[in-house]
């Protein structure tokens, strides 16, 4: 195979790849053995992002994009005109080496379209992955897509290969995933879901009695969703993530605004701006519900089906429950000093760790690194004035978005100017 052909499958096959967010490869500690190649590099370097703000790997492909199937909101659905490719195991392997020898990238990002069948192309994935630690002695780090429908004995090998596995969910609700993916059946992607999840924890626990027990998806599993394709609401989003963290020990769902890709009139129209905000605060409610302590009927529910896009989820849901505030800095337990606008979990043990010390007064506070700027109309510490205490919930949006340089903050000219 000719150096100019590799390169075009590459071309073609990285980009058909770019559409995937589900790649950040934090928490997995595969160390170097046998003096093998590479160090899976932990803690989240092996990702960098584009422009638009989306997480890539360096080396991000599909072993193919030939697909059989026909899903409306992806480009490589079979009926989409487009330049195809396919990789051999032996080309993905000899790319991942010649790179990672040349320091391009720490690690391999790859999914595939569906070739004849899905076990057909999991055992192909499988089969890049296991060349590359058996034969190449590579450590750095791999995650593998798990192809919906591939059987429990190709999960359970890939496992022992990859250190992180996902299936992209894609669509939030059944709903939804029938209209846009009629050939595919929901069980299909929560059947291998299932399998890791299940795998994981035996491997965990028989490692335990076993020292020598393999490590089985060190960095457990992910899935993705693509936003704003479909109507759903922000509450069926953030619902469907909760149950994929519950059920499935998902280590992370991604979210991923549409962009538009086909003339569909199910799907927005080519051109249709891609809701990168939406995206954005999706993320944020990600993380009150995994680390804040929040449960996602607080800020979702249907009364407020979707999120103010004018201000995070947390200052959104302080607005509506003023009846909590202001809480005492001094006083306050460590689930409702979180729940303080401009209060950051970092900034929580920080305070908990001084007032021991002190009264912490505006000054501490402002040494300690809190957004006071937000916290102020939420809080009283030891300093005799909260001077916004009257405030309206409207009015301290206001004043918090005049006073705001988020990168967003533009799109709210016409509203702030009511405040000023
Ligand atoms: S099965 Fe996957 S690759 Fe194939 S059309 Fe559907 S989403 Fe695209």
């Amino acid at each position: 195979m000719s150096f100019e052909r590799i390169k075009e499958k590459l071309n073609i096959l990285a980009d058909a790849a770019k559409y995937d967010v589900s790649c950040a490869s934090s928490g997995s500690n595969r160390t170097n053995k046998n003096k093998g190649l590479g160090n899976s590099t932990g803690m989240g370097i092996c990702h960098s992002y584009t422009e638009d703000g989306r997480c890539v790997s360096l080396l991000k492909i599909l072993m193919t994009n030939y697909c059989i199937y026909d899903c409306a909101y992806c480009v490589t659905r079979k009926s989409n005109d487009i330049k195809r490719a396919a990789f051999k195991i032996q080309e993905v392997v000899d790319l991942t080496i010649n790179f990672y020898r040349r320091n391009y990238i720490e690690g391999l990002f790859l999914s595939s379209g569906i070739f004849k069948n899905a076990d057909y192309t999991m055992e192909r994935l499988v089969a890049v992955a296991k060349k590359l630690r058996e034969e190449e002695n590579f450590n750095g780090y791999i995650h593998l897509k798990s192809i919906p429908g591939a059987s429990d004995e190709l999960m359970r090998e890939a496992g022992l290969y990859a250190d992180r596995l996902s299936v992209n969910i894609e669509v939030p609700t059944v709903s939804g995933l029938k209209l846009l993916a009629p050939d595919k059946n929901y069980e299909d992607f929560t059947k291998p879901m299932l399998k890791v999840k299940n795998e994981i924890i035996q491997y965990k626990a028989e490692k335990k009695i076993i020292k020598s027990t393999p490590k089985y998806a060190p960095a457990g599993q992910s899935t993705q969703m693509i936003i704003g394709a479909t109507g759903e609401s922000d509450k069926d989003i953030m619902y469907s993530a909760t149950h994929y963290y519950k059920n499935y020990h998902m280590k992370r769902v991604y979210y991923s605004g549409y962009v538009p890709v086909a003339e569909d009139k199910r799907l927005p129209a080519i051109g249709s701006q891609v809701p990168l905000l939406r995206e954005n605060r999706l993320y944020q409610t990600d993380w009150l519900l995994r680390f804040y302590g929040f449960h996602v009927k607080e800020i979702l529910n249907a009364d407020f089906p979707n999120l103010d896009m004018d201000v995070d989820p947390k200052l959104g849901w302080a607005l509506r429950n003023m009846h909590h505030f202001p809480v005492d800095v001094n006083r306050a337990d460590r689930a409702m000093l979180a729940r303080i606008p401009g209060i950051g979990m970092q900034s929580v043990h920080k305070i908990i760790n001084a007032r021991k010390f002190r009264k912490l007064n505006w000054e501490h506070l402002k040494n300690i690194g809190i957004a006071l700027n937000r916290a102020k109309y939420f809080m009283v510490c030891d300093s005799s004035k909260w001077e916004n205490r009257d405030l309206e919930p409207d009015r301290i949006k206001g004043l918090i978005l005049q006073n705001s340089s988020g990168k967003f903050r533009k799109e709210y000219s016409n509203q702030l100017q009511l405040f000023s």
